[in-house]
């Protein structure tokens, strides 16, 4: 019996030239040879008549060659290769434009298939299919692998054809699929009616189904189980991991505080149910004996920071020391700006660590840190850094977790012995996927608004209609109200675009001659940039002219009104949180995009989307569906490995029954005895790479 780790150019008839070629396919091993799934399938059960061809359809025809020949456009001098195909009932000719090499591929004679958009021939009579994918039929094809059937397609490469290609695989599967070891313990193959391992292998390659509607996404049974395999183990994984993690020991705090209470008594408002809930999630797994790994998504303008400033508060009470990592410098002054006069007048010592710190203030903050002299420190990667040292971290919160990698975040939770974390973030996604993701955390939702927000009003505006813009921020102004002005800053073009950012602030102050305007971006140093943001939230700056630094964190609630120059450049997530710094207070506020006239199709989706809701979470599935899953997340960001079949937003049902088992057999049976195929099978998935997810 062949091992399935044993590399493709071991196998009966493939050879080290062709695995070659198979490498650039990415198939390595038999194993991943057995898992190359087609990229569709076609009927080939019977064809399309000729006569019967429709025009503008995607079609597939079968005929025998009887005239080829090259063309030469009179204009362009365009060598356009022609095909010409007769299947008794009419004439289609393919064309292939400037691969003149096709000519050495087909033989007058010979059956060929054809699949590709059809028209009507403008030139002669009879159709036209322009660059289509092709197959010669031999007269030895008796076998029926490559017609006669459902047939796979394959993503085929530059010398090895596809019907080369699907001959090998189907050798290999003959061969070898039963050699396929069943690792889904037998009741939950009953429970879905799940077909077999080895048989899903043979099925989702050659399927036997008579059901031909929609071949082209159809994804059968045989296919849907392997899509459950490949999440289930991913699943078990995080299960398994998440179980261990709750073995480990953590700090127990005692939850009754007193710098709470007075916290409490001198907030200026009441939390929300959503805050309070949350809060009470957040203390009854502080008081545990075990690490916290707690996320808490809520939506741009929820209130996350004073549930955080609470739980810190528990923390330094119990005498332990609390860190707050903010993903920009501006965000970190912004925290400290706003807790550190509390902090401070309850006697605490509060710390911003930024990479602008001057060395020898860096180092007297080192060491206060390390004698465990300040009790909070807010800070930026500044936080991480290797000769940051703690004397008793008891608590890390690391804000707008989603602009972190999986790295970083764990360097944070090394900088102390287990200490309880939260993460927060206000990029909100469905629920099965954020479980998927962070998988080992528990997950808390500040799912309401404190009361008397409005949604901002959104609206698009073009160049001819920018006085519009300025006049709807003169009406804000005179109320007493501020603005922003944003403009974009793409790291590639940074010089030109702050150039434009300084342009922009110059012309602002001509129309607005008046009114009080300030320009703020990354490049500025951080003590003007401190006295800027300090003296906009005094209400001493009218307008603001300011590059993407403000897109996190920043909170004036007098500011009404945001105009966002050439809205085309930002993405979705990133337009939400930028009008997530108006509407902060209880007047209605104003969000105005200027965008040019011409936008591609996925510009204008972003813009739509930001236009017709205000919903966080309806603004991520957008996202989601715009990007995919890949882009979105950042594979490399979020720990998730890359998928060969499962798409975790097409197969969300999967993906919540994968779990549902996952999570079930991890908890009657964490070592997975009397599994042994199932334990090799995660074993072999994963290599390791699991330990990364969040750690
Ligand atoms: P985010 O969740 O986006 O980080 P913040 O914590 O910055 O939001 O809070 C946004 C604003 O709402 C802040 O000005 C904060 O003081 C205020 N806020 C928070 N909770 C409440 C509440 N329950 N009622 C009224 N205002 C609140
Ligand atoms: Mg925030």
């Amino acid at each position: 019996m062949e091992r399935l780790d044993i590399p493709i150019r071991y196998v009966r008839g493939i050879g080290p030239k062709r695995a070659e070629l198979f490498s650039r396919l990415g198939i390595e091993t038999l194993e991943d040879a057995l898992y190359y799934l087609p990229k569709r399938y076609e009927d080939r059960r019977s064809f399309k008549r000729i006569s019967e061809l429709t025009e503008g359809g995607n079609e597939t025809i079968s005929g025998e060659i009887i005239d080829s020949g090259i063309r030469v456009t009179p204009k362009k001098g365009m060598k356009i290769f022609e095909l010409i195909v007769h299947d008794g009932t009419g004439v289609i000719t393919g064309k292939w434009f400037n691969q003149p090499f096709m000519q050495k591929v087909f033989r007058i004679g010979q059956k060929t298939i054809l699949t590709g958009p059809v028209m009507r021939s403008r030139y002669s009579f009879g159709w036209e299919i322009e660059n289509p994918e092709y197959e010669i039929i031999e007269d030895n094809d008796r076998d029926t692998i490559h017609t006669g059937r459902i047939v796979p397609i394959y993503r085929a490469t530059e010398g090895l054809s596809q019907r080369h290609l699907r001959s090998i695989i189907k050798g290999i599967i003959d061969n070898y699929s039963q050699n396929l070891p069943e690792f889904l313990p037998e009741y939950i193959l009953n429970r879905y009616s799940m077909p077999p391992l080895p048989e899903a292998i043979r099925e989702a390659h050659f399927p036997d189904h008579t059901d031909s509607e929609s071949l082209q996404q159809w994804k059968g049974p045989a296919y849907q189980r392997l899509i459950f395999d490949e999440l289930f183990l991913l699943e078990l994984g995080l299960a398994l991991r998440k179980g261990k993690g709750s073995i480990e020991k953590g700090i127990p705090f005692r939850t009754d505080s007193l710098l709470l209470d007075r916290l409490r008594e001198r907030l200026p408002f009441r939390l929300t149910n959503a805050q309070e809930r949350v809060f009470e999630e957040i203390k009854r797994d502080m008081g545990l004996p075990y690490p916290m790994n707690r996320l808490i998504q809520g939506d741009v303008g929820c209130g996350k920071t004073i549930v955080a400033i609470q739980a810190i508060l528990i923390a330094i009470e119990n005498g332990y020391q609390s860190a707050l990592m903010a993903p920009t410098e501006i965000l970190a002054e912004q925290h400290y700006i706003n807790i550190h006069r509390t902090l401070e007048e309850f006697g605490l010592k509060v710390s911003l660590l930024t990479k602008s710190l001057k060395e020898k203030e860096r180092k007297d903050t080192l060491r206060q840190i390390e004698e465990g002299r300040i009790n909070l420190v807010i800070g930026t990667h500044a936080l991480i850094q290797e000769d940051v040292r703690f004397k008793a971290l008891g608590l890390a919160i690391i804000d707008e977790q989603h602009r972190f990698g999986v790295v970083q975040r764990a360097t944070l939770r090394k900088k102390g012995i287990n200490p309880d974390i939260i993460f927060m973030t206000a990029t909100p996604i469905p629920r099965t996927l954020a479980l998927t993701l962070y998988g080992d955390l528990d997950i808390s939702i500040i799912d309401e608004l404190p009361p008397e927000r409005r949604p901002v009003e959104t609206r698009l505006f073009n160049e001819p209609m920018r006085s519009k813009v300025y006049l709807k921020v003169e009406e804000e102004l005179k109320k007493g109200r501020q603005a922003y002005v944003v403009y974009p800053l793409i790291e590639e073009s940074e010089k030109i675009d702050l150039k434009a950012a300084a342009e922009m602030s110059e012309k602002i102050k001509k129309i607005f001659p008046h009114r009080r305007v300030a320009l703020i971006h990354g490049r500025i140093r951080p003590v003007e940039r401190e006295e800027i943001m300090d003296s906009f939230k005094k209400g001493n700056i009218d307008i603001l002219v300011s590059t993407t630094v403000i897109e996190v964190g920043v909170d004036v609630p007098n500011a009404t009104v945001m105009v966002i120059e050439h809205a085309e450049r930002f993405g979705l997530a990133q337009l939400h949180q930028l009008r997530g710094r108006v509407g902060r207070g209880a007047s209605q506020s104003y969000c105005l995009l200027m965008a040019s006239y011409r936008l591609s199709e996925e510009a204008r989706r972003r813009i739509q989307a930001l236009v017709k809701t205000n919903d966080g979470f309806r603004i991520a599935e957008e996202d989601l569906a715009i990007r995919g899953p890949g882009e979105f997340f950042g594979t490399k960001q979020s720990g998730l490995p890359d998928f060969k079949v499962a798409n975790i937003i097409r197969d969300s049902r999967i993906l919540e029954a994968a779990r549902k088992e996952a999570f079930s057999i991890s908890k009657d049976n964490s070592s997975l005895n009397g599994h042994p195929a199932l334990k090799e099978a995660l074993e072999r998935k994963w290599k390791g790479r699991l330990g990364l997810v969040l750690n």
